[in-house]
């Protein structure tokens, strides 16, 4: 049981295909006690089964993260049903549909503050509010991607935002370490979730992924969670900083992979077309 004694909360959970389900049952799975959260009332109905699933009990609280006053409230129901905690679980993302499709130089301004506010600025606030209740040795987990570092078609605005992300997560670290916390990201694969849909012609993704990732598959949430679970553990205990990729290989490959004809030359194993 290696989340045994381990107490901690998870942010951004919309259903049971999200990554941060996927992380939760995985520290769950390991002994960790947790709170999980909310947007609204709406998802506190659909989200109850899972609370349930996860044995959180009562610790199940709302958190909007565009409204401070609900990440200090979020801190004060910690503070009161769990004491200090040792980890926290940020994978939470939003980009209006301008920002997810059609060429990126048409992105508007509002359209680009809501995604930053939102995927990157809520990290930071979320470390800062939570952090006067945050055991030594614990650990900060959040979720990136590739479009962060590299061209994806569609990806455009979230790029930008997960490229914010990535340094915040540097950043974070180094401010966090000397008080023995660590701050790490999991660049995982492409996934079917609620996020996922906004992109546009997220289908391509999969099966791009599929086809040229050295594994020739997609991940999966446990896959994701149990790599999550490792970095919330004390077995990542001098990992920090880090932007860990769960993507099948994917973030490796500098050219599509090939076939090679009869005569030795190279042709393109799938180009995407179908
Ligand atoms: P998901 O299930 O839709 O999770 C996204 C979560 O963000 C939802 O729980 C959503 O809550 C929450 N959220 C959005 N706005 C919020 C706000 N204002 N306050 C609080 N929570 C808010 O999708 P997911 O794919 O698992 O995404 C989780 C993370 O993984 C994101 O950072 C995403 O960019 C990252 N990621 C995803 C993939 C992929 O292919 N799926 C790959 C790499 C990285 P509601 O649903 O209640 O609005």
């Amino acid at each position: 049981m290696v989340m045994k004694g381990k107490k901690g909360v998870v942010l951004g959970i919309a259903n049971k295909k999200s990554i941060a389900y996927g992380i939760a049952k995985a520290c769950h799975a390991q002994g960790a006690e947790m709170a999980i959260t909310f947007l609204n009332d709406r998802f506190k109905r659909k989200l109850a089964p899972i609370a349930e699933d996860l044995e959180c009990g009562s610790r199940f609280y709302p958190c909007d993260v565009t409204k401070p006053e609900e990440i200090k409230a979020l801190r004060e129901s910690l503070k009161r049903d769990m004491g200090e905690i040792d980890f926290i679980v940020h994978s939470i993302a939003f980009a209006p549909k301008s920002g997810l499709s059609g060429r990126f130089i048409d992105i508007p301004k509002d359209a680009f503050n809501i995604a930053m506010d939102i995927s990157v600025y809520s990290l930071i606030e979320i470390t800062r509010e939570l952090k006067p209740i945050l055991s030594k040795n614990s650990s900060i987990l959040t979720l990136t991607y590739l479009g962060g570092v590299k061209y994806v078609p569609n990806y455009n605005l979230m790029g930008v935002a997960k490229s914010a992300l990535d340094m915040s997560v540097r950043y974070l670290a180094e401010d966090l370490g000397k008080d023995g916390i660590r701050v790490n990201a999991i660049s995982a694969g492409p996934i079917k979730t609620l996020a996922a849909a906004g992109i546009g012609d997220f289908s391509f993704l999969l099966k791009w992924n599929t086809a040229h990732a050295p594994l020739k598959r997609n991940v999966t949430i446990e896959e994701v969670g149990n790599s999550g679970m490792y970095l919330l553990s004390d077995l990542s205990s001098a990992v920090t900083g880090e932007v860990h990729y769960v993507d099948a290989g994917f973030n490796i490959m500098g050219l599509p992979a090939v076939n090679f004809d009869e005569k030795g030359r190279a042709t393109i194993a799938w180009n995407g077309t179908d």
